[in-house]
């Protein structure tokens, strides 16, 4: 019975594959049917060294916090949003511990992100307390900064997770006073007014090397309890502030 449904199978597939062959005939297809010009795909150039490329949008340059804003609710008496409270050292941006989180002004959906932390002495800080902060993509889901220079803790927490939902593939972190890149590449959750359309998808190199590998997120990244959806649209990228003076440089981000 086995032979016989693999050999009608068989004959399935090869009656397919004539039928394909027969309608390109039929069409009289040549190589540049499937060949096509327009639209033409943007020129950009590309950032030499640690240049951004030409059509990013410049987040933080190493002089000024003017696309940033606090998150912590306005001064009583003001609509608009506090001033980014963290502070400029040298072109690097640096977390105020208990200053609070900063969010860029600007929304994003799909993006390609660019953005390079340091970590502060480790001193006496173990695990999740040494070095912490995040990366915040649309306001809602972690990719984790640690300080992962001999830094014990749980994996799905450590340096490069997405924050208690997946571990990195590989431990990419350099060392402890080095400059860490990473390179991130979003695709925002879809909704409609029935809920979930499609997930949020998220790729990552740190330091060049894939950590994060088209990983499908189970919803947003909450310290307790599981991940779920809440519907939502355009949002900020935020960063954490964890209570330790990470420093960040060379911010940019290109919408897709
Ligand atoms: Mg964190």
């Amino acid at each position: 019975m086995k032979k016989v449904i693999v050999s009608m199978v068989i004959i399935a597939g090869m009656a397919m594959i004539f039928a394909q062959q027969t309608q390109a005939q039929r069409q009289n297809w040549r190589p540049e049917s499937t060949e096509w010009y327009t639209p033409v795909p943007p020129k950009v150039k590309p950032g030499v060294g640690t240049q951004p490329p030409s059509d990013a949008i410049i987040l933080f340059d190493g002089t000024d916090l003017s696309k940033w804003e606090s998150q912590k609710p306005p001064a009583e008496g003001s609509r608009t949003p506090d001033p980014a409270p963290w502070k400029i050292v040298n072109g690097e941006m640096r977390v105020v511990p208990k200053s609070g989180g900063i969010q860029t002004k600007e929304y994003f959906g799909d993006c390609q992100l660019h953005i390079e932390f340091k970590s502060p002495p480790a001193e006496n800080y173990h695990g999740q307390s040494r070095g912490n902060s995040g990366i915040f993509l649309q306001n809602t889901y972690e990719l984790q900064v640690l300080d992962g220079d001999n830094n014990h803790t749980y994996v799905n927490g450590m340096v490069g997770s997405i924050y208690k939902q997946s571990a990195p593939l590989v431990d990419a972190y350099t060392k402890n006073g080095e400059w860490q890149v990473y390179d991130i590449f979003w695709k925002a959750p879809v909704f409609d007014s029935n809920g979930l359309v499609s997930p949020a998808m998220i790729t990552v190199t740190l330091n060049g090397i894939l950590i994060q590998n088209n990983y499908i997120l189970k919803g947003g990244t909450p310290y307790t309890g599981l991940p779920s959806y809440t519907p939502h649209g355009r949002l900020p990228l935020s960063l954490q502030d964890h209570g330790t003076e990470v420093a960040f440089r060379n911010i940019w981000i290109r919408n897709l």
